[in-house]
């Protein structure tokens, strides 16, 4: 555990990102990103169970309906530790259920219970996360009275065989009147997308990510597909009706996919499932790609993707070499267990390599030269 704490420090925290600051250089990361104040309502809301989820196991919080006594006493704790937040805009977040789902005068409650906290501008906006196909015009309408303006929703697929399998019970279609009337009613939108689904592939993924690059999000999420205890998607791995994809798989096809969004300016806020207690020991998986950093090996891969395709094209075979890049990338150009570094040698058939950060080098930029 040790380990992979060590090689990750830092890279997880700074993965979930806003939908502020633009593309630099090539890499389209964020200045200043928002400060999330997540509050998990597990299944809250949920017409069935999707056949990969357990709210449980990703969240650590007990499945019960959670009572706004709770919600309070929770944002009252995460605001009092308000110097963390100075000078940052503060969203607070409702996950893990399916938000639009809950009755209207459930809805106006939760939402009520953040008012005073809103009122003292300790935080600026809200954020919820439900399904394409559970929209309502009128509660919609609701939510943006107390300060929601971003509806992340749970695409997972925008095949309908793969969203058929997932026990989702919506189709692709459900997802793009979704995007309509949401942006009509003036609201930022998400989409959450997940690799490795039954039926899925990657050339299937990749279609899916081309459909949700057309629909326009202000931001995406990616998921990878684990088998966790007590699913149905257990039950279809137990029968060896489901095999997840492999982590070098998982990483390759959500750098590809990260590619694409970047390519297109839409920002990739997470990659990869919070890392839960739960998860970290490994009590409830019973396998699949998952991984502690997973966003950070997505991050750094597809950076090195990046540098190797921009490397001028001198002979370095046999040189010691110096790599220069601005100061904030050196992790991601080293990549996990400096990953990245011998990926980049052995690409350059360098003898030695050495990096040195310059920050007058643009960002997703560097420069190779001999020593
Ligand atoms: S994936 Fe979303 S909609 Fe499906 S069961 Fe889990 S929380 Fe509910």
């Amino acid at each position: 555990m040790a380990e992979w704490k060590a090689s990750c420090r830092g890279n997880r925290e700074k993965q979930e990102r806003g939908r502020t600051g633009g593309s630099k250089g090539g890499l389209f990361l964020p200045d200043q990103p928002p400060v999330i104040v997540p509050v998990f309502l597990p299944f809250q809301g949920c017409k069935g169970r999707c056949v990969f989820c357990d709210q449980k196991a990703i969240t650590s919080i007990d499945e019960k309906g959670v009572s706004t006594e709770t919600i309070v006493r929770f944002l009252s704790d995460a605001f009092s530790k308000t110097r963390r937040h100075e000078g940052k805009k503060v969203i607070v977040a409702f996950y893990g259920g399916t938000f639009t789902n809950n009755p209207l005068p459930v809805i106006r409650q939760i939402l009520a219970a953040t008012s005073s906290f809103r009122e003292k501008g300790l935080f600026s906006s809200i954020r919820v996360s439900t399904r394409p196909d559970s929209l309502e015009e009128e509660k919609l309408l609701l939510m943006k009275e107390y300060g929601v303006d971003t509806v992340e929703l749970g695409v997972q697929s925008m095949n309908d065989d793969v969203l058929n399998r997932a026990g989702r019970g919506h189709s692709s279609e459900h997802t793009r009147d979704a995007f309509y009337l949401l942006k009509s009613l003036g609201f930022e939108v998400g989409a959450q997308l997940m690799a490795g689904l039954p039926g899925d592939s990657p050339a299937i993924f990749m279609d899916s990510v081309e459909e949700v690059i057309a629909l326009r999000p202000s931001m995406v999420r990616l998921y990878p597909t684990v088998v966790i205890e007590g699913t149905a998607l257990a039950g279809l791995y137990a029968g060896g009706r489901y095999t997840p994809l492999g982590l070098e798989e998982t990483v390759s096809l959500c750098a590809q996919a990260l590619a694409r969004f970047e390519e297109e300016q839409i920002q990739v806020i997470r990659i990869g499932l919070a890392p839960s207690q739960e998860l970290i020991e490994g009590r409830r998986m019973i396998d699949g790609p998952w991984h502690p950093c997973l966003g950070f090996l997505v991050r750094s891969r597809h950076y090195l993707q990046k540098a190797i395709k921009s490397l001028p094209s001198s002979d370095w075979m046999g040189l010691d070499v110096r790599v220069r890049v601005p100061s904030r990338e050196i992790t991601l150009l080293r990549g996990f267990r400096n990953q990245g570094l011998s990926a980049l040698k052995a690409a350059l058939s360098a003898k030695t390599l050495t990096v040195t950060p310059d920050d007058s080098i643009a960002r997703g930029k560097l420069v190779v030269e001999p020593i």
